[in-house]
């Protein structure tokens, strides 16, 4: 084995950066238990907040049945019952990374003249 080995960490980012996951999708896909995957989520959320290049999305739980959107969780978990109709279907929290977008200045703007 010649490739370096990512730190399961930098395997996570890696996955996000490419699609978005439950974190359920993230133990299966970087052999990580969920308890674990949370930890690093956590970690990930963290340092990304200060970085100025990418930004860690997250699609929160929503309630199959009704529609009911969970916001403002802490938990990366999902909701066990819906407060609106007490409906047990619902969706897992799907994370990714994305590139933030770049706020340029329009320094360079010219007005071409005819
Ligand atoms: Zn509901």
């Amino acid at each position: 084995m010649t490739s370096p080995r990512l730190t399961a960490r930098q395997q996570l980012i890696h996955l996000l950066t490419q699609q978005s996951y439950t974190a359920h999708e993230l133990s299966g896909q970087a052999h990580l238990s969920e308890r674990q995957v949370e930890d690093h989520l956590t970690h990930i959320i963290r340092s990304l907040a200060r970085s100025m290049l990418q930004q860690f999305v997250r699609e929160e739980s929503r309630c199959i049945d009704c529609g009911y959107e969970f916001r403002n969780r802490t938990r990366l978990k999902r909701p066990s019952r819906c407060p609106h109709c007490r409906s047990e279907a619902i969706s897992y929290p799907r994370f990714s990374i994305t590139d933030k977008p770049l706020h340029k200045k329009n320094k360079h703007s010219t007005c071409q003249k005819v």
